[in-house]
């Protein structure tokens, strides 16, 4: 490639620190790393034109977790495992809160509804929400983190619904706001972003690290951290992670719509909410579970019109309205729900495999691996 000895020396010359993937996590990484060391030289390198992961994708649920999905982790995990998750996220979900602010973000604490259409399901479900309220009082600082909310069904005018339980201290949130604010901040403290630029490895040896591009140039660094959750497998081909395809719509504008809040059921498998007068409604990938283990972006037809489906019978039940919009993001799963944070070579780190929920933990998963970098210098 042909470089000057300008670009050289202030694009392309040794890095402190190399955050591969533009997501929540790389952007709250770099941000952390730059807030401790305004000196040092941090650059983000992104493949996509934008940010391309989960995290411009998403739905925007500012989530720590509903009374089924814990009861669910319970069944497999201990009390400290399940609820130190759910502390993470509240964490993290109030560190994305304080630094970029709630009027940046669209914070809307409008609560998470669980949506249950079958009266067992539910029962066994309600008979613990005493018990997981007074485990988690400490953590959310709200002694009732899940209610009841059967006297709101009506209000939101669904078909079907037999019961709702709401966590009263989740919320939503504007994703591309958010990812706006994200960039915006990190530009500020002199993080540096290169867009459009894919990374083809990850290099360590006795004498340099840092990163070869698609193009085949390589830019050295003290540091590496890699962030490319869905995606990371390419780069660190023995992480156990798992690409999952969400697809989602969202549909045109709404008269006199009365949903307003984060919603979800079937364990989470489907999930809509208000936003701009509109419906955003994603999910299904149980339908397809090993067509939707992919890291190609797409949709298709038996999950789309599952969803247009639900949308007529259960959340928009004779309601006029066209699709607008649908897309689709990859997520990230593995053998547990926790991300991996962790050091792969002397200078190389991931924190990668965020799954559902990485809004929230996003950021304190961004934090958590530049704080294990400098316990590792
Ligand atoms: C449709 C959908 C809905 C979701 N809804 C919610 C929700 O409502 N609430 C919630 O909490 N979570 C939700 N999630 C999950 C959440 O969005 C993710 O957990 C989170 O955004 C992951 O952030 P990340 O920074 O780890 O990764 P990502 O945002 O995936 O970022 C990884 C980045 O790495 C880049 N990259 C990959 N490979 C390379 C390479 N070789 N070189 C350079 N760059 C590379 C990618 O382009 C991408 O920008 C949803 C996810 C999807 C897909």
């Amino acid at each position: 490639m042909n470089v000057s000895y300008w670009e050289k020396k202030s694009f392309f010359g040794l890095q402190d620190l190399i955050v591969v993937g533009s997501g929540i996590v790389g952007l709250s990484a770099a941000i952390h790393f730059k807030t401790k060391y305004p000196q040092k030289k941090v650059l983000i390198i992104e493949r996509g034109i934008i940010p391309q992961g989960a995290s411009t994708k998403n739905a925007g649920f500012a989530c720590i977790g509903s009374a089924g999905e814990l009861l669910s982790d319970l069944v497999n995990d201990d009390e400290t495992t399940v609820f130190s998750l759910v502390e993470r996220r509240k964490r993290g979900l109030d560190l994305l809160r304080a630094t970029l602010g709630d009027k940046a973000i669209c914070y809307e604490p409008l609560g998470g509804y669980e949506l249950f259409e079958n009266e067992d399901k539910y029962a066994k479900i309600a008979q613990k929400i005493d018990y997981l309220n007074k485990s988690l009082s400490e953590i959310t600082g709200n002694k009732s983190t899940f209610s009841s909310a059967d006297s709101e069904i009506n209000d939101f005018g669904f078909k079907g619904i037999q019961h709702l339980i709401k966590n009263n201290c989740e919320g939503q949130i504007d994703t591309g706001k958010m990812m706006l604010a994200l960039e915006a901040c990190a530009q500020k403290l002199g993080v540096q972003l290169l867009y459009g630029c894919s990374i083809k490895n990850v290099i360590q040896n006795s004498k340099i690290s840092g990163v070869v591009l698609e193009n085949g140039m390589s830019i050295e660094s003290n540091k590496v951290l890699v962030c490319t959750n869905g995606f990371a497998k390419d780069l660190l081909p023995e992480l156990d992670v798992v690409p999952a395809r969400a697809q989602v719509l969202v549909t045109s504008r709404i008269e006199n719509l009365k949903i307003k809040g984060s919603f979800h059921f079937d364990e989470g498998y489907y999930y809509f909410r208000n936003i701009d007068d509109r419906i955003l409604f994603g999910g299904g990938r149980n339908l397809d579970f090993k067509g939707e283990r992919t890291n190609e972006f797409g949709n298709t037809p038996i999950i789309m019109n599952r969803l247009k489906q639900m949308l007529d019978e259960l959340i928009l039940p004779n309601q006029k309205y066209s699709i607008d919009h649908v897309w689709s993001g990859i997520m990230a799963f593995g053998e547990n729900k926790n991300p991996i944070v962790k050091q792969v070579e002397s200078n190389i780190f991931c924190a990668v495999r965020l799954g559902g929920m990485g809004v929230a933990i996003g950021s304190l998963v961004g934090q958590e691996a530049v704080e294990l970098m400098l316990d590792n210098v």
